[in-house]
Formats: structure tokens, sequence, C-alpha cells
């Protein structure tokens, strides 16, 4: 087990920096990165998902390209054009509901996006739980003057989500309300979203992950939970062998990274990432490595949960 520790450009989650361990297989190299407050239960999910990456590979693929799409901060109207276009993607993923500022805010900042990616364009809004129902429901319809794709997790809790998706015609996705296996049918039998966000280390592997979307009868949207792109790679495979993807995926996310563990990084080419499995590299590691005993103790724990 290999251990790294890589400063984030940009604030996630509070974080500051994303850490996580690497475990080799006969199938090739597997990301172990549960965030810091996961306790050993909810670590052996992730801990199943790198083991299957390393000793089981993935299923056969689909498709050899997965449409992704650019996420725009909280950031000012400017800003918010130049990431757009710059970004290269079909689809964008707007931020809003940022502590602090106003409704004016969020409108400035979707009509720009909606401005720079044009007509044809797709555009979605990702509110992490930040509204209740009614100034969700007020927002959503005032928001989509744009034209919105769908809300993703208007507000917090799946009894929310249900009473949202009542009132607006705009579809909502499900993202934070699913975080363990359990949960996408939670949110399905409360007919609480229209599309579920399913990310393969919370959910314990590339077949775990698959089988629930088989199962909940919801287009799937997957994404990282900010990755290498050894991680990433697992995202990808879980993209690739879906019978449907209708919507971009929310797997660009290495530019949050300062760097990488491999030296052909998934990047976006064409607003797609390739379907592909890049090889962590010796001299990228190194620039990042931590000693894995703390996380050698995680997996441990995890195992035995
Ligand atoms: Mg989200």
């Amino acid at each position: 087990m290999r251990a790294f520790s890589i400063p984030m450009r940009t604030r996630f989650r509070g974080l500051t920096r994303r850490d996580g361990a690497l475990v080799r297989g006969p199938a090739g190299w597997g990301e172990f990165s549960p965030f810091a407050e996961y306790g050993p239960a909810e670590a052996a999910r992730w801990l199943a998902a790198a083991r299957e990456a390393a000793f089981e590979g993935w299923p056969a693929p689909l498709r050899d390209r997965i449409p992704v799409n650019v996420t725009v901060p909280a950031v000012g109207p400017e800003q918010a054009h130049r990431i757009v276009r710059e970004g290269g993607c079909r689809t964008a993923k707007v931020k809003v509901a940022e502590r602090g500022q106003s409704d004016a805010d969020d409108l400035a900042r979707v009509e720009a996006v909606r401005d720079a990616i044009g007509p044809e364009g797709r555009v979605r809004i990702d509110v992490n739980g930040g509204w209740d129902v009614d100034c969700a429901v007020r927002m959503v319809r005032l928001l989509d003057r744009f034209g919105l794709e769908y809300v993703e997790q208007p507000c917090a809790t799946v009894e929310e989500l249900a009473r949202v998706r009542r009132r607006v015609e705009v579809p909502v996705a499900a993202d934070e309300s699913i975080r363990c296996a359990e949960d996408p049918y939670k949110v399905r039998d409360a007919e609480a979203a229209d599309v579920a966000v399913l990310k393969v280390q919370p959910l314990g592997g590339v077949r775990p992950a698959l089988r629930i979307a088989e199962e909940i009868g919801l287009p799937v949207v997957v994404s990282s939970a900010v990755e290498t792109s050894v991680g990433l790679a697992a995202g990808l495979a879980l993209a690739a062998v879906l019978p449907d993807l209708p919507y971009a995926c929310g797997l660009a996310t290495l530019q949050l990274l300062e760097g990488d563990v491999v030296s052909d990084p998934l990047l976006v080419e064409d607003g797609c990432i390739a379907v592909r499995r890049p090889e962590v590299k010796e001299e990228e590691l190194a620039r990042f490595e931590v000693d894995p005993g703390a996380w050698r103790r995680r997996a441990e724990e995890a195992g035995s949960a």
C-alpha cells in the first residue's frame, strides 16, 4: 500500500488536501480514499472498491468516451463565463446557494453560464442541500428562465427533495442523499428524484454500483469523490458499462488537485474523457507520497468492520 497527500487547487468539503492510499494487485491499481470523518463501516465499502480495482478489474466497457460536465464554482459572472469557455464541455454544472451570496449572484452566474455554453449546451445547478423547500421552488422557477437540465440536491433531506420534485418542472437529482448502498432505494421509494448521482467508492465498487443503477430504475450520473486518475478510472468504468448514459458525468475533477499520481491523467478532451486505466508513475507519486502507516491501519479496521 502506498499513500498520497495532494494539495487542492480549490477548497472542497472544507479540504485543502486530498489524502488517500493506492493498492496494487494483479488487475492493476485501486484507490482507497475515504474522507477522514468516515468510520470503519463506511470505509469498508471504499476498501471493497479498491480491492475490486486491484484484484478483479471491471466489466468490459460498452463505450470508449464519457461526456463530462465542467464545474463552475460560486464565482462572479465574468469568471463563470471564462471557466465554461475554457472547459470545452457541452454541459456545465453551476454551484449556487453559496453562504453569504444573494439570489442575484446565482442569477447572474447562471445567466453568464448559459451565455457561454450557448443555446444547445446543458446547464445544471448544484445546490448541495442549501435551500429549504419554498426557497428551492422559488429559485428553481427563477433560474429555469436560463433553461435548466436538472437541479442537484436542492435541499438536505430525501423528504424535502420529494416535496420540491412535486412542485417544479425541472428534474431533481439526488447526490448527498446517496452516500451509501441503501440510500438509492430510499430515494427511489420516496419518489424523491428523477436522476441519481452515483459514486463508485462509497457504493463499494463498479459492480455493486452497476447493480444499484439497474435496480433503482433512474438515470444515473456517475460522479467522482475527487480522486486521482486511479479512482477516476473506476468511475469511467462504471459510466462505460451503464446500459444508458443520458447525462454528462461529474468526472472532470482532476483540475481540483495540484497534481496526479500518473503521467497521463484522465483529462477532458472535446467534452469527454476517454475510458482507460492509466498506470501509477513512480516519479509522479513521489511528489505527493506520504507514510502509508495510518492508511494501513485504516484499511485493517475497515477490513474487519
Ligand atoms: Mg453534487
